[in-house]
């Protein structure tokens, strides 16, 4: 009995010391920072104002181009309001969570200030031992992302010829059945609108970029004059590929005339250095789902595959994260109409979209955010 309680003892105390031994430092914030952590989908954040004031961080936050320029001695730090690219001195780094912009306060996600500010200064107050330490998160992943569907109320979007099929009907009805599929790949779905509500294109953008949503995806039925033209195509942005898709960008984007002047008028203060990196990140991750997706569509033979375009619609230009728009057919054509108004042929639509979706989740997990391209 004796020997089996020092067994015992001894099994307890060598697990005692491996926790020990394989247990990371934790990063420990400071409390004023502890007290006002906020959970945005799922991780923590904390207010910008908040930690430059527990930093004594000189920052210059642009409301109008949701800019923030942080100077800490000789470090300047440029963040951009929903984009996960943040400039240090210039050089380019990538941010496990996006900046967030919401009630008015634009939060950085705790791992920000563990992973960029804590290495190169010290809070004005340190941190004391009873701080809660804060947990570790597997960050580089595809949790939420927004489903934007194109048009609705007042813009209608292209109708079809042989029966006046309504773009922005087809879109709805195909928007909620990929909706319910992420969900059940517990991927959390944000829609731009899922009534018949009109939604002006930068409310879209700004609805995208508030999110702290991971991809963007606009989903959208094409028209063309020429009544033979058919097939599915997933742009990304970058300058149209050919006419087709200039003359489409004029289209999609002509929804801007319904919007009113107001909110149309973007900046050119924007840090033009953070600006360009994050098109070009965002770009390399947009082809690469937008491919992707494609591939599935056409490994289902639901319509013709036209392939992976470019164009510069509204949305792509001004949402901050990886961002692609699905045509899923020609309500112009007949035939194709015709398959757009049958839910069996969306369903199959939407299970080739998500499955595009999660093969590139999949890959971005793998690469913890590194592209392929
Ligand atoms: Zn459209």
């Amino acid at each position: 009995m004796e020997i089996f309680k020092k067994v015992f003892l001894f099994a307890v105390v060598t697990l005692f010391i491996a926790g020990c031994a394989t247990q990371a430092p934790h990063f420990r914030l400071e409390p004023s920072l502890t007290s006002c952590i906020r959970n945005i989908d799922g991780f923590q954040y904390v207010p910008l104002t908040k930690l430059c004031d527990a930093y004594g961080i000189n920052c210059n936050w642009d409301s109008f181009t949701k800019t923030a320029c942080l100077k800490l001695g000789a470090t300047n730090v440029a963040l951009l309001g929903g984009s996960r690219n943040i400039l240090v001195n210039g050089n380019a780094k990538k941010l496990d969570r996006p900046v967030v912009i919401t009630d008015g306060t634009v939060f950085v996600p705790v791992s920000f200030v563990k992973s960029t500010i804590a290495p190169i200064s010290s809070p004005v107050k340190a941190p004391t031992p009873m701080a809660a330490p804060i947990e570790e998160q597997k960050a580089f992943t595809i949790k939420t992302i927004v489903l934007d569907t194109g048009h609705g109320g007042k813009d209608a979007g292209a109708v079809g010829r042989g029966r006046g099929t309504k773009e922005k009907d087809v879109a709805l009805q195909l928007a909620k059945k990929v909706k319910a599929l992420l969900e059940d790949e517990r991927i959390r779905v944000m829609m731009v609108r899922s009534d018949d509500t009109f939604i002006p294109l930068p409310k879209r953008a700004d609805i995208a970029n508030a999110s702290a949503a991971d991809l963007f995806v606009s989903i959208h039925i094409n028209a063309s004059f020429s009544r033979t033209t058919r097939g599915f195509e997933c742009y990304y942005l970058s300058d149209a590929t050919d006419d087709n898709a200039r003359a489409l960008e004029a289209f999609e984007n002509s929804s801007l005339k319904l919007s009113g002047d107001a909110d149309v008028q973007h900046s050119t203060r924007l840090d033009k250095t953070l600006w360009d990196m994050t098109l070009t990140e965002n770009r390399k991750e947009s082809g690469e789902l937008a491919g992707l997706i494609c591939q599935s569509v056409d490994e289902n033979q639901l319509v013709k595959n036209n392939g992976v375009k470019t164009a510069r619609f509204y949305v792509l230009k001004h949402t901050h994260i990886p961002s692609v728009l699905v045509e899923t057919g020609y309500i112009s054509n007949r035939i194709e109409e015709m398959k757009l108004r049958d839910p069996e042929f969306l369903n199959k639509m939407a299970e080739a979209i998500v499955r595009g979706i999660l093969r590139y989740k999949k890959r971005y997990e793998a690469t913890e955010g590194f592209t392929n391209v």
